[in-house]
């Protein structure tokens, strides 16, 4: 057990990536333990929070702002983003296109956000990967290494590597003091 008090740091965490890549998938499978193939993309909660143990009996809770669908309608305002401490920028591995968004993400989070913010890119429908794969992990793993990114697969439908994932952003997280 601890000697002192849990300390419980609030971080703001924002998922960004194309339409359709799983974003709103992944926060429910994090927050929730579960998965929807048939959920409408619109319907996404806008706001969940989820609280992650870290060390020396910590804790992180994330306020987890899911865009809900807002980017097929118009660009997302940098309000969004830019007191974000964490984003993770998602692309679909069986789509080359939705890598490429996630680069250009990735560039406006470097223009806009602070400059502490952690950003991990996050390769989801890891269970689609031995039929459907067209983004390999070596081309991903090399991109974010070149950005200083933290990268994962993650599969928010089989669940692979998702609580990893945010277990290892919270980790990374300040905690205050
Ligand atoms: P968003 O628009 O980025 O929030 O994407 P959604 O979370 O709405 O997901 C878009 C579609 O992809 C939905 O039909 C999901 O069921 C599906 N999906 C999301 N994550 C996965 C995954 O890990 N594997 C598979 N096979 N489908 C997924």
């Amino acid at each position: 057990a601890p000697a002192h008090q849990p300390i419980t740091s609030s971080r703001k965490l924002v998922l960004l990536g194309e339409s359709a890549v799983g974003k709103s998938s992944l926060v429910l499978q994090f927050v929730k333990g579960q998965f929807d193939d048939y959920r409408e993309s619109t319907i996404g909660a806008a706001f969940l929070t989820q609280t992650v143990p870290v060390k020396d009996g910590n804790f992180v809770k994330f306020e987890i702002w899911d865009t809900a669908g807002q980017e097929r309608y118009k660009s997302l305002a940098p309000m969004y983003y830019r007191s974000a401490h964490a984003a993770v920028v998602v692309y679909d591995i069986t789509s080359a296109a939705s890598l490429l968004k996630a680069r250009a993400w990735i560039s406006e989070l470097q223009r806009q956000a602070d400059p502490s913010i952690v950003v991990c890119l996050a390769g989801n429908k890891l269970d689609l990967a031995d039929s459907q794969r067209q983004v390999s992990t070596e081309e991903a793993q090399k991109f974010a290494d070149e950005e200083g990114l933290m990268f994962r697969e993650v599969s928010a439908k089989s669940a692979e590597g998702v609580e990893d994932m945010f277990k290892a952003i919270a980790d990374r997280m300040p905690i205050d003091s």
